[in-house]
């Protein structure tokens, strides 16, 4: 389909041809100088010790997962408003995912008072997700975590460069998870990094990335080994010095398009709130500072969202759904593991609509997305 206005689009240029021509004329494709480098920078850039540049951000949660030591029947309590990945690797390492619900209709992160009711003798651990790039209540989570000595994983694929209080999201729990995905704000096609500030927890990780081997191909390339051991179950979640080399220009390019976001979503908030009073805007008097990832809004009841939806494609715009909760999907709810209620995660999934987002966007662009907005409301009104 050729939008005139997709859901998301690429910042991409001449820089990262050059990055990528540079590798392959280096002759040296995976994991190497490049993606030491990357990691380096990125750890600088969130301020975290460790930064382990992982294939992609599912592996990386599960590798957070397994290197916090979570074993089959632990609970781990996570929200059910986000990307399957995060349940996906709680149940790689057999444990159990306990679904809490979201803080309101204008914050959609998971509550902190959902997060206390749902602990139990058998909750192991804690996956926050910082929704759309903006931050979930990290001080009254964390408050929870040392209370009940749970382990803390951030699922930061919406927000890298995002911060609350100071502090960027990623570094606030035992261990961070970014995402490179091709449609996320630092993109690479595919690619992750898990940031951390513990030096035992990096050192299992960087082992357990490339088969637990004692030494890498790397190592032996410079002449540093010619043999190696095998010290545990290990995985192949390696990235390549491709990824890598489009990492570092993507990251260069980052706060100044996440700036770009947030004008942005402002833009976006003002025009909505003066043509389209009736939608709901969440994250509207957010505090911290968001990586804006996506632009979500919640369509009034009396509209139907397939229509609305439809409509917005007519005239040629993408939108999307942030998200089907993942409780609800066959393989979560089949099995014990989608029990709970959640109705403020019910009520918002069922409403919540994705607008177009991206750095290259105009603000004409938003006046015509906005101005669509307004007719697709009128053309799907629920017939009672
Ligand atoms: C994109 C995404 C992931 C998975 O990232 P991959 O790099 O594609 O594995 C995980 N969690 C959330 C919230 C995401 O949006």
């Amino acid at each position: 389909m050729d939008w005139r206005i997709p859901l998301a689009d690429l910042d991409y240029g001449p820089e990262e041809e050059q990055a990528v021509l540079g590798v392959l004329r280096s002759r040296w494709l995976t994991m190497g100088a490049v993606t030491q480098h990357f990691e380096q920078a990125f750890a600088e850039f969130v301020g975290a010790r460790h930064a382990i540049a992982v294939s992609n951000a599912t592996a990386g949660l599960h590798l957070a997962c397994l290197t916090l030591d979570l074993k089959p029947d632990d609970e781990v309590i996570l929200p059910a408003l986000t990307f399957v990945a995060t349940a996906a690797a709680v149940r790689y390492v057999g444990a159990i995912p306990i679904f809490a619900d979201i803080q309101s209709e204008t914050d959609l992160t998971i509550s902190p008072a959902s997060i206390e009711q749902r602990i139990t003798p058998r909750t192991k651990a804690i996956i926050v997700m910082h929704y759309g790039g903006y931050a979930c209540d990290m001080p009254a989570i964390e408050k929870i975590a040392q209370k009940h000595n749970l382990a803390l994983i951030e699922d930061a694929a919406h927000a890298p460069g995002a911060a609350l209080d100071g502090r960027k999201m990623g570094v606030w729990g035992d261990a961070g998870v970014f995402s490179f995905f091709s449609n996320k704000n630092l993109s690479t096609g595919e690619g992750g990094m898990l940031v951390t500030n513990n030096d035992a927890l990096a050192e299992k990780v960087r082992c357990l990335r490339s088969h637990a081997m004692t030494s890498l191909t790397w190592d032996r390339h410079r002449g540093h080994a010619w043999s190696y051991d095998v010290t545990d179950l290990g995985y192949n979640y390696r990235p390549s010095e491709i990824i890598s080399a489009l990492g570092l220009v993507q990251l260069q390019k980052l706060e100044k398009n996440n700036q770009r976001r947030r004008e942005l979503t402002a833009c976006y908030h003002r025009l909505l709130e003066e043509k389209c009073p009736v939608v709901t805007l969440p994250f509207r008097l957010h505090c911290g500072v968001s990586a804006c990832h996506i632009l979500p809004v919640l369509l009034p009841e009396q509209v139907e969202r397939a229509r609305f939806m439809a409509s917005m494609k007519s005239n040629g715009i993408q939108t999307s759904i942030h998200y089907p909760p993942v409780s609800d999907f066959s393989f979560y709810c089949a099995s014990s593991f989608g029990q709970g209620v959640l109705p403020l995660t019910r009520h918002v999934a069922s409403r919540e609509v994705t607008l177009p987002m991206y750095p290259t966007l105009t603000l004409k662009d938003v006046e015509i997305v906005v101005a669509a907005v307004g007719r697709a409301l009128n053309e799907s009104l629920k017939v009672s």
